[in-house]
């Protein structure tokens, strides 16, 4: 079986991302670096001490947006670029060093907010009566205030800002660069091993002898990296819980929470009801994929198991763009003009190559077009995955065109919403053209296996291990591989019951998502899919006014809070009950696919 992977250089750039949209030439890039920096030198020259009217404050603001916009850019394009071959050392050097003059850029002009939070509130909200553009932000800062520290000591914190990022750096340097998986053999047949491999391949494969070897050796290779990886993601949290209590934070929790605009109500709630409510129905599905695939015993090793795998149809990119281009049509011809112009114009990455990230995201410049990475296997599951980021692309798009820079942020609460709302519509459109049992179960489990189990199961556990990791940091314990391992199990363990033995090797599970280092953002998957599962109730009954609802808080950027987001499209998440709802539409999907399944077989 040869399923090496290609180096970036031998790639077919029909379908990889061009970055030249970006800049043109490497001269453009260096050019435009030189730009950041004398802009911020002006900046800092002409305002540095000056931030006493509203008149100099505004001005000044809008000097700001546009070293923003020049900053996101050159980042973007420095990060993208090793994003596709983290073993590039070119890349990795230019990342690097764009990100440690951002830093400087950043630290230089920490004055800005340093300098507006010491005013009377008085004089900022007269700030920002004079200014639309800067409204949002300079109310930011106001917010910011009580846990501002003193100039100094931001300025210091800025410039320590790439610093203060490494554990995210040095974690995918080791995943990505570091860590080569030795091929792994199966009755004297020696097959390859990767981190894409295993995760797009292995856990996916139907001959148990060869899956679960792949799951071993895959443990067997994490685990020698399980101190060096706790130790990175025990700086992460430790400087995270450090710098909640400078700012004089009750908890980290609160600090984490205090940008994305909701309390520890909804978070907790988030957690708690699905670790309660989703378990027996997931519980059912995993019988269900016992059952099917006949399995002795049910191992965390077998989960990702198809329900029908014989029957997924091979998809070209050609096809699938066609899919997308008709499951999305629905949001109208701007929309759908966005979508046609991301496989014109090469915004998508699709190939496979080593080094490069694995799993699929959509990074979204001001002042340029959204990027988005996968790796294409010609699986028609791809087409969820092309929704997916296509929904964040879309959010973006919008939000970018209907607004300034400052305020163009949604809360993290949020991010994961549009996303899988686009795999619904994409589940629709396929059930709707249908009216083979088979395939509608095939949608029906794809829906399952990955929109939910992905979003409600795999991320939502990491955010339940990642509740007691940053519990015990508030309490001042100490964190490493043993206690991680001991965690995650348990976790599994609460979840799964006794339907799933969660073999050795799956406690290591916390070593795999770069997500640890995102903050609280695991648990953001299953909230904003909670908003997207409603709204895409109200579609499929309301039609047009849930679509025109839906669009308009897309280009709303980062305007409102999750509360209000979701009050506009009619969710309200105040209460438990859209999580309620969803968790119920979950169990009705797999009791579905469970009675299609006996008809099918019967
Ligand atoms: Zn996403």
């Amino acid at each position: 079986m040869a399923i090496s992977l290609l180096d970036r250089k031998d790639v077919d750039e029909r379908y990889t991302w061009d970055l030249s949209s970006i800049f043109k030439t490497e001269e453009e890039y260096e050019k435009k670096l030189e730009e950041l920096v004398s802009l911020s030198k002006e900046a800092e020259e002409e305002f540095k001490g000056k931030l006493k009217d509203p008149k100099t404050i505004n001005d000044c603001l809008d000097k700001l947006r546009v070293i923003f916009e020049l900053g996101g850019l050159l980042g973007s394009y420095s990060y993208l670029y090793l994003a596709v071959d983290q073993t590039n050392t070119q890349a990795q050097t230019r990342q690097m060093r764009t990100a440690s003059i951002i830093s400087e850029i950043n630290s230089r002009l920490s004055f800005i907010e340093s300098e507006i939070i010491q005013l009377d509130e008085e004089l900022i909200r007269k700030a920002m009566e004079v200014s639309e553009d800067n409204k949002l932000f300079l109310k930011e800062i106001m917010d910011k205030k009580p846990h501002a520290l003193s100039p100094e000591v931001e300025k210091t914190l800025s410039a320590l800002s790439n610093i203060l990022d490494a554990p995210y750096q040095i974690y995918n340097r080791t995943k990505l660069a570091d860590m080569d998986f030795e091929n792994f053999t199966v009755d004297g047949e020696e097959y390859p091993l990767s981190f894409v491999l295993f995760e797009e391949k292995w856990e996916y494969e139907t001959d148990t002898k060869l899956r679960r070897a792949a799951a071993k050796a895959f443990a067997r290779k994490l685990r020698k990296y399980q101190h060096t990886i706790a130790t990175v993601y025990q700086t992460q949290v430790q400087k995270e819980k450090i710098i909640a209590n400078l700012r004089g934070f009750d908890s980290v929790f609160d600090s984490l929470l205090f940008s994305q605009k909701v309390d520890r109500e909804l978070y907790d709630r988030q957690i708690d009801l699905i670790m309660e409510e989703l378990a027996p129905h997931m519980r059912k599905y995993a019988k269900l994929i016992q059952k099917i695939h006949n399995l002795d015993e049910m191992t965390f090793m077998d989960l990702k198991l198809a329900v029908d795998p014989e029957f997924e149809p091979k998809i070209s990119i050609e096809e699938a763009r066609t899919y997308v281009e008709e499951a999305l049509s629905l949001f109208g011809e701007d929309y759908l003009n966005m979508v046609k112009r991301a496989f014109d114009e090469r915004w998508i990455d699709f190939v496979q190559n080593k080094g490069k990230s694995t799993g699929a995201f959509c990074s979204s410049p001001y002042g340029s077009h959204p990027f988005i990475l996968i790796s294409w296997t010609e699986m028609m599951k791809e087409v969820f995955v092309l929704a997916h980021e296509l929904g964040h692309a879309g959010h973006f798009y919008l939000a970018h065109k209907h607004n300034n820079i400052f305020n163009t942020r949604p809360s993290k609460y949020l991010i994961e919403a549009p996303s899988t709302m686009n795999e619904m519509l994409m589940a629709n459109y396929l059930m709707r053209n249908t009216e083979d049992k088979r395939m509608k179960r095939w949608v029906l489990s794809i829906i399952i296996s990955r929109t939910y189990y992905h979003n409600f199961v795999t991320h939502l556990l990491e955010a339940a291990f990642q509740r007691e990791v940053y519990r015990i940091i508030d309490d001042g314990g100490p964190i490493h591989a043993e206690l991680l391992n001991k965690f995650k199990r348990k976790v599994l363990e609460k979840f799964w019951g006794d339907v799933v033995i969660i073999n050795e090797g799956a406690e290591l599970t916390w070593m795999r998502q770069p997500h640890y280092y995102m903050g609280l953002y695991p648990y953001t998957y299953s909230a904003g899919l909670t908003i997207a599962t409603e709204v895409n109730k109200r579609i499929l009954s309301e039609g047009q006014k849930a679509i025109d609802d839906w669009l308009e808080v897309l280009k709303s950027g980062g305007i409102y809070t999750p509360i209000e987001f979701a009050k506009k499209v009619g969710v309200d998440i105040t209460t438990e009950k859209p999580l309620l709802n969803t968790i119920e539409y979950i169990g009705e999907i797999i009791d579905e696919i469970i009675e299609l399944t006996e008809e099918l077989d019967g």
